[in-house]
């Protein structure tokens, strides 16, 4: 039995009236279980008509009553975490655990959210002049679009709207069509906080849902996150129409293992981040780069059996540390990467192609993989994987793998693992990446921070949420005030300076 998914439109689940709709699986069965319409250009539309209609009420709304809703909406996500877990985890694969971390950060962003009318404080300076007075404003946009990835179906969403919607905007999300549902309870739960109808709406869909947004002159501001060629497309299309954009793109994370490290500690930290969702993050550590071969030894003598043993299982196996891959197209995807390490020279010390889940033989599951010898000249190296597989590029020294680094197309995060300050000092301060971690394998900022990365991660000048999501979200307004006296002073003729 496969259900059909609805769109949220104008306060209320809709059916797709377009003849076209994707399947969504279950990863860990490999059975569809439910199909989800991809929206026409006049549904997007019809959508973007009705925010344009929700928005002169919505963006006048006090700050104080938006944030409110907001609390509300809060209040029911943590009551209901594990609900919207499960919804993640049956369409994502990612096991439960993993995905209640996910809303848990998707919350964090909810809270900064709440602060709205903190946040709105605007600025003002008294006597700018003689007698005159200068405030400067924030003001919504009007309505923002957000299209992202199937990785993080609630937590990426999460990262925009909570911000847009606090700012005054109305937002519409074209969430992932491959894990579409956590979408439509965030919808539900924010009418049932007393969110106003059109304010919030999901539209589901591909290219051709994404293009009505992009072209569509009511849209104000578009945030993407995904992989980098559409995160370059969806930036130069939305700026082309003259659209605030935000695209957040692909990454190939490395983390540096200097030779005073605790092996223990980063091993430890290293199987958690490269492994964990089955290496689906935009932020999992893909690349490892041991200084010295004697710390390269002693880590992959150390890695190698725990990622044997790494215990793999279906998303609702409480026991398991990984789940299956989203899809078969990227299972094959890949399985692809390993065969072109093998042929491009790289020593496959942990094998993953041939796990099968007993039970579940036809869910998308590969199993933990390691290579050793990698080298910058290898697709494996300069290319997102995104699947369970990590990658040992050893390094004579700190300077080579610095440069390896700041060479490297992407720049999203990276870490260095080291008990030596100035060593981490000189990484945090010269290293030509967004997010940094010292002795942290994955460093998210939390949701009072902004997220993004830098170079062919990021395109636009805004990360997302916290000070950064605010002003994305807002322009600016300056006022400048003089009253005048009465009528004793008359017209002036010569350019005003404040005197
Ligand atoms: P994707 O680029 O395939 O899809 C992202 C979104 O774009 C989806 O909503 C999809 O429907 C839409 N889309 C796909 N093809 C399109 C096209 N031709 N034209 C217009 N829209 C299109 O990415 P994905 O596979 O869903 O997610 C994985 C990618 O996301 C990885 O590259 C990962 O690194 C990246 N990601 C980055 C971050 C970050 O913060 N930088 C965070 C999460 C994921």
């Amino acid at each position: 039995m496969t259900t059909t998914i609805a769109h949220f439109i104008g306060g209320r689940p809709v059916a797709g009236r377009g003849e076209r709709s994707a399947p969504v699986f279950n990863p860990s069965t490999g059975e569809q279980t439910a199909t989800v319409p991809l929206a026409s250009t006049a549904e997007v539309d019809e959508a973007i008509a009705i925010a344009k209609a929700a928005f002169p009420a919505w963006g006048t709304t006090t700050p104080l009553r938006r944030a409110r809703i907001l609390n509300k909406f809060l209040r029911i996500l943590e009551e209901r975490t594990d609900q919207l877990a499960e919804s993640i985890s049956a369409e994502h694969g990612k096991v439960f655990s993993d995905a209640k971390g996910e809303v848990q950060r998707g919350i964090e962003v909810v809270e900064f959210a709440t602060g709205a009318p903190h946040l709105l404080k605007g600025e003002v300076t008294e006597n700018v002049g003689t007698r005159v007075d200068s405030h400067a404003f924030r003001q919504p946009l009007g309505v923002v679009a957000g299209i992202t990835p199937f990785n993080f179906p609630a937590m990426v969403p999460m990262w925009m709207f909570p911000v847009a919607l606090a700012c005054g905007n109305c937002f519409i999300l074209k969430p992932s069509e491959r894990d579409p549902s956590a979408s439509l309870l965030i919808a539900e739960w924010l009418k049932e906080a007393g969110l106003p109808d059109g304010v919030f709406q999901v539209v589901h869909g591909d290219k051709e849902a994404v293009d009505a947004l992009l072209l569509n002159p009511d849209i104000q501001a578009v945030s993407f996150v995904g992989s980098t060629p559409i995160a370059r497309y969806i930036y130069a299309t939305a700026t082309s129409t003259g659209k605030r954009a935000q695209a957040l793109g692909g990454a190939k994370n490395h983390m540096v293992v200097m030779p005073d490290a605790d092996l223990d500690q980063t091993v430890d930290a290293l199987m958690g981040a490269a492994y964990g969702s089955a290496g689906e993050r935009c932020m999992a550590i893909s690349v490892v780069v041991p200084i010295g071969q004697t710390t390269a030894d002693a880590l992959i003598e150390r890695l190698v059996p725990r990622v044997r043993a790494l215990k793999i299982g279906p998303s609702t196996d409480p026991e398991a540390e990984m789940g299956p891959l989203v899809t078969r197209a990227h299972l094959d995807r890949v399985r692809g990467y390993i065969d072109e390490g093998v042929a491009e020279g790289a020593e496959l010390l942990v094998d993953g192609r041939g796990f099968k889940m007993q039970g579940y033989e036809n869910g998308f599951f590969v199993g933990g993989t390691l290579f050793d010898r990698v080298t910058p000249e290898m697709r494996i190296y300069k290319e997102e994987i995104f699947g369970p597989v990590l990658a040992v590029a050893r390094a004579d020294d700190y300077a080579t793998a610095a440069k390896m680094i700041n060479e490297h197309e992407f720049g999203n995060g990276t870490a260095i693992f080291t008990r030596d300050g100035d060593s981490a000092r000189e990484f945090a301060h010269q290293i030509q990446v967004g997010m940094v971690g010292i002795n942290v394998p994955i460093p998210v900022p939390m949701a009072f921070h902004s997220f993004g990365g830098w170079k062919a991660s990021l395109f636009g000048d805004h990360h997302m949420h916290g000070p950064e999501g605010v002003r994305f979200y807002t322009r600016l307004k300056t006022i400048t005030t003089r009253w005048p006296t009465g009528i004793r002073s008359g017209a002036e003729f010569v350019m005003p300076t404040m005197k």
